[in-house]
């Protein structure tokens, strides 16, 4: 997809109205391969030249999101790529596999989840 201010706009909107749905922080979103080239090398260390062959890459470390929009054929996609990346960042632990799959159509129809609890051995107070 052409990436214009527009669609900057709207991909913002959305990375907003999921993160909230999602209990997240808003991640930071890079939207061109040229960002993640930019972006600090300790953010993106060992996921640069990946950066180019997916249509998005989550960074869960550094909060940060790369979505491939101009490799994203339609808007379809492209919310389906956001959903994706957003849903790892709610489920850190969760490798891609049915439960992920459906975790992410859930969240393409709008379902909430509650903030995301590490679990610690030692006690946070
Ligand atoms: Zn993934």
């Amino acid at each position: 997809m052409k990436l214009d201010d527009d669609l900057k706009l709207q991909i913002l909107e959305k990375v907003g109205i999921y993160s909230q749905r999602f209990s997240i922080p808003e991640p930071v979103i890079l939207l061109t391969t040229k960002e993640v080239l930019d972006a600090p090398r300790e953010m993106t260390e060992g996921r640069r030249t990946s950066a180019y062959k997916y249509y998005g890459v989550s960074y869960l470390q550094h909060n940060l999101v790369f979505l491939n929009v101009r490799k994203i054929p339609d808007e379809k996609t492209l919310e389906n790529t956001l959903v994706h990346e957003l849903i790892h960042m709610r489920f850190p632990y969760l490798a891609h596999g049915k439960r992920f799959n459906k975790l992410v159509r859930q969240g393409l129809k709008g379902k909430t989840f509650s903030p995301y609890k590490k679990r610690s051995k030692i006690p946070s107070f």
